[in-house]
């Protein structure tokens, strides 16, 4: 593992050049085997930047020396698993990438005085963004999921790791539901922005209809900043060699219904459920869900019913991850390590890796998304 850990902190040193936030990064798992390989060759090991690197060298040396000799002898059972994973770096190949993991009011959230965000304030981190994926298919094309308060970075961050385009507009945008975090990133596309050509947002019937008949999102539209692309239910959007289907989920739909996504690329598939009251109140199985992709990336924005003390959690339903935990408690190791966590609120421990929360959640085998981890499609 030590390998892997230089390279994890080479990319902490490339992206942040901050001392605090490398050092953080330093005490951290690693996320996930392929980030290491995809996203280093897709982002950093072009010549200038390999350039650049030797200015850095002896100071990232001295770093990754103290690293890896901490970790070589901390091996865990599920990073014997990782090894066994088999690395491509095959930069033309579509690529799956975690731009943002936070609830949709961010962290640190308003006016929050506890721990979790009082010291974010003053020295934020960089990685809290909020929920998105990112999809670069190898050939220049970026779609993003969601459209989040933090697009413009998060669309940054995909181009960066993907195949790089000039094109200075993601080449589609799936929406999941008309809460604020998901489709208010819209706003940076229109007349007060960039003044978009025509960007596709692909959308249900509901949430197309909240956008052409409400203001402000409705000027999008008539201004034709956005190109809203209607999107069904048991119907699936082909994008050369990726297919896209939206599946219903219950939710608090009050202004539009809620979908997550099954993703497919040539050699892997993923399930993206960032929003959902409860895997009970579905009808479908997520288990069964789960069996059929080898990602799922699924909605844990509550550790358990504690940490909210000020609201009436009963109004706010999510899948606790305790609940989670016990819902797939009888599946196998592989099938537990395709479950990634995301879509934290600012109070959810396990946003803090190290927290025993966390550790309790890796080390029953399942996975804790990060942002810029990537995932062969
Ligand atoms: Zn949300
Ligand atoms: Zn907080
Ligand atoms: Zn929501």
């Amino acid at each position: 593992m030590g390998n892997l850990r230089c390279v994890y902190m080479f990319v902490a040193f490339k992206r942040y050049r901050n001392l605090h936030i490398i050092l953080e990064r330093a005490q951290r798992p690693i996320p996930n085997a392929e980030y290491n390989l995809v996203c280093i060759f897709k982002a950093y090991l072009h010549p200038f930047d390999a350039m650049k690197s030797i200015f850095t060298l002896p100071f990232l040396l001295g770093f990754a020396l103290v690293s890896c000799t901490n970790t070589t002898s901390e091996t865990t059972e599920s990073e014997k698993e990782e090894k066994e994973v088999e690395l491509t770096a095959d930069t033309n190949s579509p690529v799956l990438m975690i731009l943002g993991t936070i609830q949709d009011a961010g962290s640190p959230q308003i006016g929050c005085k506890k721990d979790c965000c009082k010291d974010l304030f003053t020295n934020p981190d960089p990685d809290r963004m909020v929920v998105s994926l990112g999809v670069s298919d190898g050939k220049g094309n970026n779609y993003l999921f969601e459209a989040t308060p933090d697009l413009p970075r998060q669309f940054e961050l995909l181009q960066k790791n993907g195949k790089k385009r000039e094109k200075n507009t993601p080449d589609g945008i799936f929406l999941t539901h008309a809460h604020i975090g998901h489709y208010t990133g819209l706003m940076y596309l229109g007349k007060e922005a960039m003044d978009a050509d025509q960007v596709p947002v692909y959308a249900m019937p509901r949430m197309s209809a909240f956008l052409s008949e409400n203001g402000p999102w409705n000027l999008l539209v008539d201004r034709n900043n956005i190109e809203l692309k209607g999107i069904n239910e048991g119907e699936v959007v082909q994008l050369d060699e990726i297919t896209v289907a939206p599946i219903l989920v219950p939710h608090r739909d009050e202004y539009s219904e809620t979908v997550g996504y099954r993703i497919e690329g040539p050699n892997k598939s993923a399930l993206f459920i960032p929003d959902i009251d409860k895997w009970t109140k579905w009808d479908q199985d997520i288990i069964n869900e789960v069996a059929k992709v080898d990602y799922a990336f699924l909605d844990a924005t509550f550790f358990s019913g504690e940490e909210i003390n000020n609201r009436d959690i009963s109004q706010i339903p999510h899948p606790f991850v305790i609940e989670s935990l016990e819902a797939f408690k009888h599946l196998t190791a592989s099938e537990k390590s395709k479950i990634h966590f995301i879509h934290f609120n600012h109070t959810n421990p396990i946003i803090d890796v190290n927290s025993d929360k966390a550790k309790q959640v890796l080390k029953a085998g399942f996975k804790i998304a990060q942002v810029n981890d990537c995932f062969n499609l």
